[in-house]
This record gives structure tokens, C-alpha cells and sequence, in this order.
């Protein structure tokens, strides 16, 4: 079901990791932006859209995870866009034979027969100086940082005063770093918080992919929050954050958080395991 968050501004929720699909409305058709994770949860919006007479003119994928990189017939053959790296990345990824059994592995069980991988990764990457998304709607400024997926980008609706953050500022999950693309994940990330708080001066609905929309408090809430959780990696402290705490919304989160921990710790304290600079899984 489509849920209005501003004007023309809808969001659609999957079950799987509380994921936002965004929908713009534009003057001939929508702007989907992730488009959800279950075969079923497409269709139902692909049916959502048809009926309000409002087809899919492009689609975007805020990054290289496969999360955010699926697709249903049913959405039709509209032009899909990412940044250029996003783009690189996935053809790096999911150009070999193997690629779609990896990308299954990575799927949790429960629902692995249900996510729909034909149309996966299929976008054309966005060279860097594009500033705006290529459609017929309100203008979509693309903020893209390094910090949890090569290529990151968030979606900036100035008209509508809403940001969609991709994998950014949720309030269900902790930052999860990019830690196999970059020589500095923490110091990239707090750069990437920076931006987003230039940018979100006068935004009045965040749109995560994944957890709770929020409102203009939140917004500097949420950067605040996912600010001090990446000082308590830095500085490996004892993060105070309820994403982790007993309280946490996901029982994996605070592996999650144990692994970032390990990763970066430096060398001289680990004993053997990977550490700085060492890829682990990749997330696609
Ligand atoms: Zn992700």
C-alpha cells in the first residue's frame, strides 16, 4: 500500500528490513527510487501505480546492494539510474556466470524464493557531474558520498523538502561502513554525515531505506546519532545506541556492530583475524 509522506511524494513498505520504496510523482509517469524486495511487494506496486493511471518513467537505485538494485516486469522498461561508481560497481559484481547464485546466498532463507533477480542490477550509471536525475518531475539533486556502498547516493526533492537517504540515517540500523572500498571508512562516513546535514537544512520528511520516515527534528537527530555511534567505533568505545543495546529492533544488529569493531581495530590488537584494509563478504 502507498503511503503519501509529502507531495507527490508516496513511500511503499516491505516487510523484509522495514524497506522504504520512494515514488515521485512527475508530469507523465513516477520516479521509483529502490523499488522494494519480495516479487509480490513489487507486483503490488506495480498494480498500486497502474491503477492511480501513473506509470514508471525511471527508476533509480540509491546503491550497489541487492536491496535496492531489484526490479519487476510489472514496473515496465523505464530508463533505471545510479551513480556511475554505483553502476561500475554492479557490473563489476554480477557481470560473471556465478554472480546471481552469490547474490542468492546473501538473501536470508525465509524469503530467498520470493526476491525476484531477472531484473537485477540492471542501470545505467549517472557520470558524476549529472547533478539532477534525468526525468520529467520535480528536480532530484543526487548526493553521493562514500560511506556504506561505493557509489552512495542520496536524493534530495528540494521542491518537496524531502531526502531519501538510501542506507543512511535509520533509525532500526546502526551505520553499517563501507570497509572494503575505502582506505578510511570511519573518516568517509563522518565526510558523508557532513554533507548530509549541509544539505538537509530545509527538509521536512527523511525517507530511510530502511526504518521509520521522520520529520525536520529528526533529521539532525538521526545524524547526530549515527555521528556518535561512528565516534564509538573510532575511538572503540561501548556504543550507548539502542539500535545495539537490549532494545535492538534486529538481533543480528549487534553482530553487525562486533564485526565493524573487529575490522577496524588496529592490527596490533587483533590476533589473526581480518582487520584494516582486509576484504570481508561483499554486500551486493
Ligand atoms: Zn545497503
Amino acid at each position: 500500500m502507498l503511503r503519501q509522506v509529502a507531495e507527490s511524494v508516496l513511500i511503499h513498505k516491505s516487510e523484509f528490513c522495514q524497506s522504504n520504496a520512494v515514488v515521485v510523482q512527475g508530469r507523465a509517469g513516477v520516479l521509483l527510487i529502490d523499488p522494494g524486495v519480495t516479487g509480490d511487494e513489487i507486483a503490488c506496486l506495480a498494480n498500486d501505480l497502474l491503477e492511480l493511471g501513473q506509470p514508471v518513467v525511471a527508476g533509480f537505485s540509491t546503491h550497489p546492494h541487492w536491496d535496492h538494485l531489484l526490479w519487476h516486469a510489472g514496473l515496465g522498461a523505464a530508463p533505471r539510474y545510479g551513480t556511475a561508481r554505483c553502476a561500475a560497481t554492479v557490473r563489476d559484481r554480477l557481470s560473471d556466470a556465478g554472480a546471481k547464485g552469490r547474490v542468492a546466498a546473501l538473501i536470508p532463507p525465509d524469503i530467498a524464493e520470493q526476491v525476484p533477480l531477472d531484473l537485477l542490477g540492471l542501470i545505467a550509471g549517472l557520470p558524476a557531474e549529472v547533478a539532477q536525475i534525468p526525468w520529467d518531475g520535480p528536480q532530484v539533486r543526487i548526493i553521493e558520498h562514500q560511506a556504506h556502498a561505493p557509489g552512495h547516493a542520496a536524493l534530495l526533492i528540494e521542491e518537496r523538502r524531502v531526502l531519501v537517504a538510501g542506507d543512511m540515517l535509520s533509525d532500526v540500523l546502526i551505520p553499517m561502513l563501507d570497509l572494503n572500498d575505502t582506505a578510511d571508512p570511519i573518516e568517509d562516513y563522518l565526510a558523508a554525515l557532513r554533507l548530509l546535514e549541509d544539505a538537509a537544512g530545509d527538509v521536512d520528511v527523511l525517507v530511510p531505506g530502511h526504518g521509520s520516515t521522520g520529520g525536520a527534528d529528526q533529521v539532525h537527530a538521526r545524524i547526530d546519532q549515527d555521528r556518535a555511534y561512528v565516534h564509538t567505533l573510532r575511538d572503540v568505545g561501548a556504543p550507548g545506541d539502542p539500535r545495539v543495546g537490549p532494545s535492538a529492533t534486529y538481533d543480528w544488529v549487534p553482530g553487525v556492530h562486533a564485526r565493524q569493531l573487529q575490522h577496524l581495530a588496529p592490527r596490533s590488537e587483533r590476533d589473526g583475524t581480518p582487520g584494516r584494509n582486509e576484504r570481508t563478504a561483499e554486500r551486493i
